[in-house]
């Protein structure tokens, strides 16, 4: 989707940021520690009129080939490979980079930008001049750059632009993983054998708010089918509460975590200790007031997106990402489709 002439830097070691696929050490299965599904449809409201896309066009116009099933309803899916092949499957035949992370900009004259990158490969930093910067990272982050950067009124114009778009929700994620047990799935509601399976439980505001049983979607080939994976993203007060002490450096969880954790699961699902116990943290999870709408048609009549339109043109800095569509998949890559297309990028 990306044009030719862009090039992608990425401070990560691998492309895919919030859509992560990582493989279980006990079963060598997949599961996806930050979106876990997406669905096809998407509607814009501009200029008064509503239009409504699929991302399977969309991706098939673009030429982008993802090999994905159903889940959960006629509407939701997940590819095959894993969430993240959603992103390699997009960079295909694109120009990126890892491991860049972006420092600071400065303006070397009226209509160019100079963007200081450190390389953690080279270790040593590196200039990049452009005409056009595109950012995608989190707000948090896109300011903290933009104040180590040189005084510039044209960054100061974004920095109180996009005050209202700071707040993030914090989410805690544990995998867990058993070798030779899983729940009698159906006594709780959950359909594996469906063609369409249903393979989560979303209770709202609860501290383990979403499970999602990630060897529904990715069979473990290790354990023969007797095994089984789970993965819980924790409600944002939870969050917010352990963030700090909730893994070491090895992403294991301290003896208090695996307790609960161990204990949660025997309670919720009758299950014995886990096999694996992952944990991970989402500083950024989640936009919480994006500037196009949360639910629904994204609502490109609003008097901020002709603001954020005018800035993108004055400053040559386009900034994307979540906090500007939502926090779906479908909404980000079928937004930034119809924004391209109809020459608002
Ligand atoms: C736990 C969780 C569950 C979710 N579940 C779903 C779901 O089921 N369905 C769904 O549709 N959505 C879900 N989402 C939301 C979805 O994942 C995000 O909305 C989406 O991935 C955001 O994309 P983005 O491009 O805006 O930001 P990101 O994916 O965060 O991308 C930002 C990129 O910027 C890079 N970066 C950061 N700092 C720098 C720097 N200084 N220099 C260079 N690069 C930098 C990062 O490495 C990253 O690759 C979930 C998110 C989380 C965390």
């Amino acid at each position: 989707m990306m044009k030719p002439e862009v090039v992608l830097l990425d401070k990560a070691r691998k492309p895919g940021g919030r859509v992560s696929t990582k493989v279980s050490q006990v079963s060598g299965a997949r599961f996806d520690i930050g979106a876990t599904m997406f669905c096809d449809q998407m509607e814009v409201n501009w200029m008064g009129k509503v239009s409504s896309y699929n991302l399977f066009e969309i991706w098939k116009t673009c030429g982008v080939k993802i090999d994905t099933k159903p889940i959960y309803d006629l509407h939701h899916h997940y590819p095959t490979l894993g969430m993240e092949s959603i992103v390699g499957s997009m960079l295909v035949d694109k120009t990126y980079k890892q491991s860049m992370t972006l420092k600071s900009l400065s303006q070397t004259n009226e209509n160019e930008w100079s963007l200081n990158f450190h390389s953690h490969l080279e270790n040593q930093s590196t200039e990049m001049v452009t005409n056009k910067v595109f950012l995608t990272l989190p707000i948090p982050q896109i300011v903290s750059i933009f104040e180590s950067s040189d005084i510039e009124p044209k960054l100061d114009r974004w920095i109180k632009f996009l005050q209202p778009y700071n707040e993030y929700r914090k989410t805690l994620v544990s995998f867990l993983s058993w070798k030779d047990w899983k729940p009698n799935f159906e006594s709780f509601g959950l359909k594996p054998e469906e063609p369409i399976p249903v393979s989560t439980i979303l209770d709202r505001g609860e501290d383990w708010e979403y499970q999602s049983w990630e060897s529904i979607k990715y069979p473990m080939d290790l354990t023969k089918g007797d095994g089984s994976s789970l993965l819980v993203q924790f409600s944002s007060l939870f969050s917010e509460t352990h963030f700090d002490p909730w893994m070491d450096a090895e992403k294991k969880p301290n003896s208090f975590y695996q307790e609960m954790l161990i204990q949660g699961v025997n309670e919720k699902w009758s299950a014995p200790p886990p096999d694996e116990i992952w944990n991970h943290r989402w500083k950024f999870a989640q936009t919480q007031m994006p500037l196009l709408g949360r639910e629904g048609a994204l609502q490109l009549d609003k008097e901020e997106f002709a603001e954020w339109k005018s800035l993108c043109q004055e400053t040559g800095i386009t900034i994307l990402g979540d906090w500007l569509f939502g926090s779906k998949l479908e909404r980000i890559v079928g937004g930034v489709y119809f924004l391209a297309h109809n020459d608002l990028l």
